[in-house]
């Protein structure tokens, strides 16, 4: 079994009926073709397609409610597809408004997650993200509302975003330090698009040892090796690399070399709306597709070594899995 979802979007956790009636509040117009539409990709297509499904959500999140609303819904259907503790991550900057700051959005997604977690018994954190298309001074902001933040409601921090068109990580090794010297964890979305170095690149440069993706490591047999020597973990999201074409299919999907070579793997369903996925059937799909119990039950336990949360919650992960 596997119960720990640490790499989800909040963007891609806006169920269908409330963004209907966010929009409503919010006065935003429906999309022509419908929100089913809009927000749910029905059949795999290629990354741009997907990051459009995931950004119709945009307007309707650029408020206190809206955010903190989205926040505990995504804990509550974490909760119910068997998830024990989950890692919520989201891009602040995209949702500041006039008299609606950085703090602000920070804090009203850690209210949600708090609301969602005392709703449900699970456990939860928040990780921010900054964006590869925002300016080095926009991220440094977002990394210092970030650290603000460092153990009340935010545990990591991130960086997604185009990695073609913006590959420099340069750009992000001030926020990234900010964000350390918090005490904040530390991932990045790498080797999704861009090449397999990417992720080297991210260790030297970031010093991240968890990697968003990393679906290409599965080319790349020198740099799977250097992975495993290093102690890199992939957070894998099988179903998300299907739908964005970074693999064929989830029995061809390179989690079965990795966990081969001995590469730490965790797991996550990325944007669970958007793909119509949960953690429990990311499960399910890679159990159909040959994983074995231990092969789930080695990913149980690195994720709950490698998850950014207090050691009083890992101590829980670690009793409820004994019992
Ligand atoms: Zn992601």
């Amino acid at each position: 079994m596997s119960t720990i979802n640490l790499h989800t979007h909040l963007e891609g956790c806006v169920r269908l009926e409330t963004a209907a009636e966010l929009a409503a509040e919010a006065g935003v117009s429906p999309p022509t073709e419908g929100w089913d539409k809009a927000l749910v990709m029905r059949v795999p297509s290629d990354l741009t397609l997907f990051l459009a499904h995931v950004a119709a959500a945009y307007p309707l999140l650029g408020s206190h409610g809206a955010l903190a609303r989205v926040a505990r819904e995504a804990i509550v259907d974490a909760a119910a597809s068997d998830c024990r503790y989950c890692e919520l991550r989201f891009g602040p900057l995209t949702h500041v408004r006039p008299g609606f700051d950085l703090d602000a959005v920070i804090g009203a997604v850690c209210e949600g997650v708090r609301d969602g977690v005392e709703q449900t018994g699970i456990e939860a954190g928040v990780v921010v993200c900054v964006l590869r298309h925002h300016a080095e001074d926009d991220n440094m902001a977002v990394a210092r509302a970030a650290a603000r933040r460092a153990g009340d409601g935010v545990v990591g921090f991130d960086v997604a975003g185009d990695e073609l068109l913006f590959p420099d990580l340069g750009a992000y090794v001030r926020p990234f330090e900010c964000a350390a010297a918090a005490g904040l964890g530390l991932t990045a979305h790498v080797a999704e698009a861009g090449p397999a170095s990417n992720i080297r690149d991210a260790y030297e440069t970031l010093g991240v040892r968890r990697i968003g993706h990393g679906t290409r490591l599965g080319a790349d047999a020198e740099m799977l090796a250097w992975s495993v020597d290093h102690g890199m973990c992939l957070e894998v999201c099988a179903t998300s690399n299907v739908f964005t074409g970074a693999a064929r299919s989830i029995a061809e999907h390179p989690i079965h070399r990795f966990l081969d070579v001995g590469c730490n793997v965790v797991l996550g369903d990325d944007n669970p709306i958007t793909i119509d996925t949960t953690l429990g059937r990311e499960v399910r799909a890679l159990r159909a597709s040959g994983l074995t119990a231990d092969q789930l039950a080695l990913i149980e336990t690195t994720a709950m070594e490698v998850a950014f949360c207090e050691d009083s919650v890992r101590a829980w992960l670690r009793d409820g899995s004994t019992s």
